[in-house]
C-alpha cells in the first residue's frame, strides 16, 4: 500500500483522475502516513460501514412503469450518527456516492461535530420529471431505505438537486413508518422543523472562511476579485456574501455557461437574470465565456461550487487564482494538488470549505430533538464559530507539520476518528 491508500493494485488498475473515490484514499493517505497509522486501522477507517444499494420501481405521470437504480452509504459511525446529503442526478455511481460519504465522515470530524459520513444518490434526471413524480421517486426510495436510517443512525440531507422540498417528503414519509420524526433529516422547510440559516449555510460558511484565508495570507477582502463555479444552492448563497462582504465578483457559471465582466457583476441583477430565464448566460453587461476558462481567469479568490474533479491535472497549470477556497465536495484531484502546492497556491480544502451546510444541519437536529427552535443570528454566529475554529485549528497544523492545508485538516479528522474508534474498543 502507497501514501494513496490504495494497494498498488487496485491503484494500477483504476482511473486514478476520474473516479472520485480515489481522490478520498489518496488524501486519506497521505494523512494516514504522516500520522503513522498501522494497516489495520487504516483498512477499518476507509471501509464503508454499510453500502445499500436499492432498485426504486416508479409510475411515471404517463403510466409507465420505471426503475431507478440508488444507494444509500454509510462510510463510519465512530463519531455519532452517519450524517450526509442526498444526491439526484443521471451520473450517480456507488463510488461517487461511496467517496462521497467519506468526505463527509472527514468533514463533520474536522468542525468537531457529533456525526460520521453518510452519503445517498439515485440515478435519475430530476430536471426531465415532474413534482409529482419526483415525490413518488423520494417517498419510495425513503421506504426502501427508512429501516437504516433515523435520528440515531443516520441523518439525511440536500445535496446536487434535492432541496428542502425533497427533504419533506423524505421527512414524511419516515415518519409514517416510524411515527413523528423530524430529527431523521435536516435541510427541511422551517415550517416543519428546519433551522433558519441552513439555505444559506454552506455558501455563506465558504466566504467566512475565504475571508479568514485572505486575512491569513495577509490579503485585503474589501475588493478582492471572486470567481464562482455554480451557481445552486451553495454558489449563489456564496454570490450573495461575497458582494454583502464587499468582494468584487467577476465571473459566474452554472451547467449551461459562464459570464465575466472585469468591473464586477451585479450579484443580486446576475440571480434575477438567472432565476427568470433559467440560465446565467446572457446577462447584460458581461461577456461569455466556457466553464473550463472560467476556472483559468485570474482573480484573488476562486470558488469552485459545483461538481467533482473540475480542477485536475489539465488545467491546474493554468489557474490564475491566488487563493482557492473549494465550496463543492471533491472539485480538487491530487495531481492538480500537486501542482498547485508546488505553484504555491494555497486551497482551503472541501472538507472544511463546504462544511457550514452540515454544521447548521447539526444545528437542526439539536433544535428537532429539543423542539427549541433558535434565531438565524444565533445559527449563524455560532456556524461562524465553529468554522472559524476549523479554520485555525487547520492552519495551526499545516504550519507545524509543513504541510497542505488540505493534509492538515484530512490529519485533524482521521485522528479524532480513529480515536473514537479506539476508544469504542474497534
Ligand atoms: P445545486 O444542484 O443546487 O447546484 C449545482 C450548480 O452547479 C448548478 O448551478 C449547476 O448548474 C452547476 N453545475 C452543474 N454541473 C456543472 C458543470 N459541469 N460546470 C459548472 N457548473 C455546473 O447543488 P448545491 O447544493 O449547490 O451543491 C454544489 C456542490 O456543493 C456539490 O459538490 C455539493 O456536493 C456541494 N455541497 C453542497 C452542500 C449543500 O448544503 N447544498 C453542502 C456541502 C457541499
Amino acid at each position: 500500500m502507497d501514501a494513496s491508500g490504495l494497494p498498488a493494485s487496485d491503484k494500477a488498475s483504476a482511473n486514478f483522475v476520474e473516479n472520485p473515490r480515489n481522490i478520498t484514499a489518496h488524501n486519506f493517505g497521505l494523512a494516514a502516513e504522516r500520522l503513522g497509522l498501522d494497516a489495520q486501522m487504516r483498512t477499518l477507517l476507509r471501509t464503508p460501514f454499510r453500502e445499500l444499494r436499492v432498485e426504486v420501481p416508479v409510475r411515471l405521470d404517463d403510466g409507465q412503469l420505471k426503475v431507478f437504480l440508488a444507494y444509500r452509504i454509510q462510510h463510519n459511525g465512530a463519531r455519532g450518527p452517519g450524517k450526509g446529503g442526498i444526491r439526484y442526478h443521471p451520473r450517480v455511481t456507488a463510488d461517487e456516492v461511496a467517496a462521497l460519504a467519506e468526505a463527509m465522515t472527514w468533514k463533520t470530524s474536522v468542525v468537531n461535530i457529533p456525526f460520521g459520513g453518510a452519503k445517498g444518490g439515485i440515478v435519475c434526471d430530476p430536471k426531465s420529471m415532474s413534482n409529482w413524480e419526483l415525490e413518488r421517486l423520494t417517498r419510495k426510495y425513503t421506504s426502501r431505505i427508512e429501516r437504516i436510517l433515523g435520528p440515531f443512525r443516520d441523518v439525511p440531507a440536500p445535496d446536487m438537486n434535492t432541496n428542502s422540498q425533497v427533504m419533506a417528503w423524505l421527512f414524511d414519509e419516515f415518519s409514517i413508518h416510524n411515527g413523528y420524526t423530524p430529527a431523521c433529516v435536516t435541510g427541511k422547510p422551517i415550517e416543519l422543523g428546519g433551522s433558519l440559516g441552513r439555505e444559506q449555510a454552506t455558501g455563506f460558511g465558504v466566504v467566512i472562511l475565504a475571508r479568514e484565508l485572505l486575512r491569513e495570507l495577509g490579503r485585503p477582502f474589501a475588493g478582492a476579485t471572486a470567481v464562482v463555479q455554480g451557481l445552486g444552492n451553495v454558489g449563489s448563497f456564496a454570490a450573495r456574501a461575497l458582494a454583502r462582504e464587499g468582494a468584487r465578483v467577476i465571473a459566474l457559471s452554472d451547467s449551461r455557461g459562464a459570464v465575466f465582466s472585469r468591473d464586477g457583476i451585479d450579484v443580486a441583477a446576475a440571480l434575477a437574470h438567472k432565476s427568470s430565464t433559467g440560465r446565467i448566460e446572457g446577462l447584460a453587461g458581461t461577456e461569455s465565456l466556457s466553464n473550463e476558462d472560467l476556472l483559468e481567469l485570474e482573480c484573488d479568490l476562486l470558488i469552485p461550487a459545483a461538481i467533482e474533479c473540475v480542477i485536475h491535472g489539465g488545467n491546474a497549470g493554468r489557474i490564475r487564482a491566488q487563493a482557492i477556497a473549494e465550496a463543492a465536495n471533491l472539485p480538487t484531484t491530487p495531481d492538480a494538488d500537486e501542482i498547485l502546492e508546488r505553484r504555491g497556491i494555497p486551497v482551503l480544502p472541501d472538507i472544511l470549505g463546504s462544511a457550514g451546510g452540515v454544521t447548521v444541519s447539526y444545528f437542526e437536529w439539536v433544535q428537532n430533538l429539543q423542539q427549541l427552535f433558535w434565531e438565524e443570528q444565533r445559527v449563524l454566529e455560532e456556524m461562524e464559530r465553529t468554522l472559524v475554529k476549523a479554520f485555525r485549528d487547520v492552519v495551526d497544523r499545516s504550519k507545524s507539520e509543513k504541510v497542505s492545508m488540505r493534509t492538515a485538516a484530512y490529519m485533524i479528522a482521521v485522528e479524532r476518528v480513529a480515536r473514537a474508534e479506539h476508544l469504542r474498543g474497534t
